[in-house]
């Protein structure tokens, strides 16, 4: 049996073992969290959300690509969320590669150099500070100041927050900068916001 014939077993014992309900679309908390793909971030658990609490955007690295900013564009101005949490974590994937790597490795597998930057980074602070600054910068935001960032330990659960100057504006604009998908010309994306 896959591993995914056994999650629609595992799904048919939970759909049987909790009551029907129907939770409103909007999150309850009001709150959107963006984070790492990783295995061991169980969001839910770690924060003792519940659902219909909070949206929950995940990708590679926790970055805020121009993919995020959809997303948090409909959170906010249709779905009512208010707050942002940018959660990091500590023995990141994206800490193993990096973006000239990583990119001669697809081209070289493949012939075409990818359209996204690979966003890969060193300095877990340092990332986090530059994603509340990404978020700040988007005008498609409507609450661009009610954000904050964290980077949690895997070993320890524990979450560490991240300052930002608060008193640091931002100034607005409708895209993420140079190299966050719009470089379908084949120029290679640059991260130096
Ligand atoms: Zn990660």
């Amino acid at each position: 049996m896959g591993v995914i014939d056994e999650l629609l077993s595992n799904n048919r014992a939970f759909a049987a073992s909790v009551p029907r309900q129907h939770l409103d679309v909007r999150p309850r908390r009001r709150l959107a969290i963006v984070t790492c793909m990783d295995s061991r971030l169980n969001v839910f658990a770690a924060l003792g959300l519940g659902e219909g609490e909070a949206h929950v955007l995940r990708n590679a690295g926790g970055v805020i690509t121009d993919d995020v900013i959809r997303s948090l564009a409909v959170s906010q101005r249709r779905l009512g969320t208010r707050e942002v949490m940018l959660i990091h974590h500590t023995d990141c994937g994206m800490q193993t590669l990096t973006d000239d790597g990583f990119r001669a490795e697809l081209q070289q597998a493949t012939g075409v150099a990818p359209a996204f930057a690979i966003e890969s980074f060193t300095d877990l602070d340092a990332d986090v500070r530059q994603s509340i600054r990404r978020v700040r910068r988007s005008a498609f935001l409507l609450h661009r100041d009610l954000i904050r960032g964290f980077v949690y330990d895997v070993d320890t659960h524990r979450l560490r927050e991240i300052q930002v100057d608060p008193e640091q504006r931002e100034p607005a604009s409708g895209s993420l900068g140079a190299g966050l998908g719009g470089a379908s010309d084949g120029a290679r994306p640059t991260r130096d916001d």
